[in-house]
Formats: C-alpha cells, structure tokens, sequence
C-alpha cells in the first residue's frame, strides 16, 4: 500500500493562488515576492517547495506571507526550480500540515492547486483501485496522489499529469515539479487563471499576471484550457491535453482577481470601471457623490463617476492592517466588526445623497452594516450599487461562497433586500451589462453564481441548490 500521509488531510480547499519558477537564481526568493504579490488570492497559510537538481526542500507557515518566511527559511529553500501557493479556507485547522504545496520528499515530487474539484468519484474510485487510502485527503491531495501514483510507476512528470489528468473533473490551475522539471496545467475550461511570464532565461508560472510584474518578468501567455506546459532544461513547450474552451470564472473581473492584472487580455481595472460606466447607464440616480467601498468597488466607483459626473469621495476608510487575528474581541467590539474595517468620514458625508457602491452581496451582512454606518454618518440619502448581478448560487469551482440558503438574492427579491437593508434604493448590474462590460464573449465565461449554469460536472453536489 501506497503511503499517502504526505499529502494532508481532508480540508475544503478553496480560493488559492499558484506559482511557479523555473531557471530562475534564488527560485524561492522569486516565490516570496511573487505570494506575497498574490496575497489576496489566500491568507491562511503559504508555503513553497523548491529544488536544487539533488533534492526537494519545503518550508510552509501560517497566516500571510510576509509572516509566513524568515530569512533562514528562504536560505534553506535552495535551487533554481520552485512551486509555491497561498491557501485560503474558512474552516479551522490552519495546522501547518493542511499547507500546499504537498510533497512527496522521497519520490521528489511536489504539487499545488488552485481551484476545486466538485466531485471526485471518479478520481477516487482509480486511487482505490490502486490500494491508496482516500479517507483523510481532500480533493488537491487526491490530485497530487493520482500523479504521485503515475510517477511511481516509472512515468515522468509530464506523462504522469497526462495519465491522471482524465480523472480530475473540476476547475484546477495547477503547477507541479520534480528536482529537474517545473509544469503547470489547467481544466479544460480555464475556470481560475493561470499565466506563464519569462524572467531572463528563466520561467515563471502565476496565478495573475500581477505576480509577473512584481518580480520583473515578462508576461508571455496563458496557460491555455487544457493545456499542459512542461519546461525543463530543453526549454520550453506546451501541449494540448484535450480540447479546451474558455469558462473563466467572471468572479475573477468582479472580485477576486488584482485590479492590476490582466486575464484573456483585459484589464481587471478597465473591466471593473466598464462595470461602473454600465451601472451608471442602467442607473442614473440623483446624488451628490458616488463613494466606493474599499478596496474591490474602487474601479467600479471611479466608473460610475466618470459617467456620471459626479465626484468620486474616497469617504469610507479601510483599515489596511486586518486580517485574520487570534485575539478574541469581547462581545461589544465583535458587533463593531466591521467598523473596525472600515470607518466613513461624517464630514464627508453629512446630509449628502450618497451612493455606496460594492462589488457584490453574498450574505448580505457587509452592505447592511455599511447603509447603518453611512447614516449614522449624517447621510441625507443612502443608495446603493453593486457592480454584479445577485449572487443566488454557491460556487463549486474554489471560492468559497455559503450554502445557497445563505445567499441573500437566492431567498429575497431585490425589493425585499431593499429594504432589509435599510437603504433608499438598492441595484444590481445587469447581467447582460456585466457581460457588455468585458468585452468578451458570454460563453467565454462561467458565470454559474449568477444563473445557476455550471459548465463542469458537479455531480451529486447539484442537489445543494434549487434552480431559482
Ligand atoms: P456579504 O457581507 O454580503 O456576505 O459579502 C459581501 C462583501 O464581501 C463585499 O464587500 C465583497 O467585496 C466581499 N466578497 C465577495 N466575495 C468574497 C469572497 O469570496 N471572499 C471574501 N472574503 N469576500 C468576498
Ligand atoms: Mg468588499
């Protein structure tokens, strides 16, 4: 029987950033900067192997990367070839053995995944038959098994990826690495993204290319749908594992993705200021200022503006120092939640007609809080846009959104949401908008929280959802 104890144990895995070096002097050194650059993708834990040509050497931490390495842990990560990834999820036990990238130290293999895979009948029914205990892995520790399981069979890296990639059914961005080769592949659909960029001889696989910026590589392409891309010290080559068609997740344009990167050859930021120069065509409203929630509706504001003419007042400040903290707040601060994130100016705001604009609801709760504090800041009028349709279905496909009960659009209409917030008026972009808004085709999206279509199989988790 295989041991499969490297790879962690049953955990959700959730939105996730991915990096890849290759040829690169100091390769760990270049996936610091490059995760930190893709913080926003995952705060729980980061980690990164790299590889000298002899051996594989790992180091992961908890918590935000620039907390996550010390000097002497970027020192001991020796070699020109590393994977690294961030980790988000919401469920507890941030234990350092639940971190990516998984490894396989005597084996010499290393994986990290972004993305989700919604089932994996079928990939598990293949590791049982092969005697591999799936009971304690989750779905990206099924994936490094399934590969781990082709190498130790005497496959390489690239054939042993396009051996297990049948049984992978979901969205994934994955790279993957021995001591001698780095290669990174993505689901037919191309649901979470995934960038090759070259610095100097070298390669380097990201999530976003914001990452390629941060450490002054070159952005070269994408990692097409389905497509496998292998380099080693012959260079560099791809190869199309099966046919692709683009359903990028949109939620990459609304939320998720850095406004300073590019995805299918669109500025996130452009995209999100589209968002808001379409809300301001479906919505004209009388106001006297249009104020963003900070940071992700800052484009979208500055759009709205923009077609408006009505001035942009950056009067809800965000403290920029939270994140995840273990220090409990006793039970009065918690309410304050997120006031401690966020505190408007009342000078700002006092007896205006203001519009609050936001990305998205889920919940619900961050925009009610926010029409609360706003008039308590003396607002004379509270309306509010958000720059995406209702999110009225969960995500399969590696962000973490609650159950469908827990979406406030799936349970209310707009009207009833409305008013359960308090607010003047409250509307959401158009679908049809947001799809005019990326100049893109609609198909070359998946767009599945919005319309309930899910264009890879979900299997039996179909039944978590009513189609509305
Ligand atoms: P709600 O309070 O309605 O549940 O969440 C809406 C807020 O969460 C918005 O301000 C939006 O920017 C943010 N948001 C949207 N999607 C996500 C996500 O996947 N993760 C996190 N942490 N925040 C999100
Ligand atoms: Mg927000």
């Amino acid at each position: 029987m295989l041991s499969t104890g490297f790879f962690g144990g049953r955990e959700l895995s959730e939105k996730c950033a991915v990096f890849g070096a290759y040829g690169v002097t100091e390769a760990a050194r270049a996936a610091f900067y490059g995760l930190w650059a893709l913080q926003h993708r995952g705060q729980e834990s980061s980690g990164i192997v790299s590889a000298d040509g002899m051996r594989l050497y790992r180091h992961t931490g908890t918590g935000l990367v620039a907390n996550a390495y010390h000097e002497e842990d970027l020192e001991q990560l020796a070699g020109h070839v590393a994977i690294g990834h961030n980790r988000y999820s919401t469920s507890g036990g941030a234990g350092d053995h639940h971190s990516q990238p998984f490894w396989d130290r005597d084996l010499q293999f290393a994986f990290a995944h972004n993305g989700n895979l919604p089932t994996t009948d079928k990939l598990a029914r293949f590791l049982e038959t092969k005697k591999i205990s799936t009971e304690r892995l989750n779905d990206s520790a099924m994936m490094a098994a399934a590969i781990r399981y082709f190498i130790s069979q005497g496959k390489d890296i690239g054939k042993a990826v396009i051996a297990a990639f049948p049984l992978f059914e979901g969205a994934f961005s994955a790279v993957a690495m021995t001591p001698h080769t780095l290669v990174a592949f993505r689901d037919h659909c191309g649901i979470r993204p995934l960038v090759i960029g070259q610095l100097g001889d070298g390669y380097i696989i990201a999530s976003e290319t914001c990452a390629l910026d941060t450490i002054g590589a070159t952005f070269l392409q994408e990692v097409r749908p389905g497509q496998m891309v292998i380099i080693d010290s012959d260079g560099i080559r791809t190869r199309q594992i099966t046919p692709g068609r683009s359903k990028l997740d949109i939620f990459e344009f609304v939320y998720f993705a850095r406004p300073d990167s590019k995805i299918m050859g669109r500025s996130v930021n452009e995209v999100r200021e589209n968002f808001g120069k379409q809300l301001a065509r479906e919505y004209p409203l009388r106001a006297d200022m249009v104020i963003p929630v900070p940071d992700s509706a800052i484009p979208a504001a500055q759009g709205y503006a923009r077609a408006s003419g009505l001035p942009l007042e950056m009067a809800l400040i965000k403290n920029r120092y939270i994140h995840r903290t273990f220090i409990r707040p006793t039970a009065a601060l918690r309410e304050r939640d997120l006031q401690m994130k966020l505190n408007p100016i009342p000078e700002v705001i006092n007896n205006k007609r203001v519009i609050i604009v936001d990305d998205s609801i889920v919940r619900g709760t961050t925009t009610k809080k926010i029409v609360r504090m706003v008039r308590q800041a003396g607002a004379r009028e509270v309306h509010v846009l958000i720059s995406s349709p209702p999110v009225k279905y969960p995500d399969f496909y590696g962000i973490n959104t609650p159950v469908q009960k827990d979406l406030i659009a799936a349970r209310m209409s707009v009207k009833e949401i409305t008013a359960h917030m308090g607010a003047d008026s409250l509307n959401y972009l158009s679908y049809d908008g947001m799809i005019k808004a990326t100049s893109l085709p609609a198909d070359a999206f998946s767009t599945s929280c919005f319309n309930g279509v899910y264009p890879v199989a979900i299997g039996e988790r179909a039944k978590e959802f009513v189609k509305l």
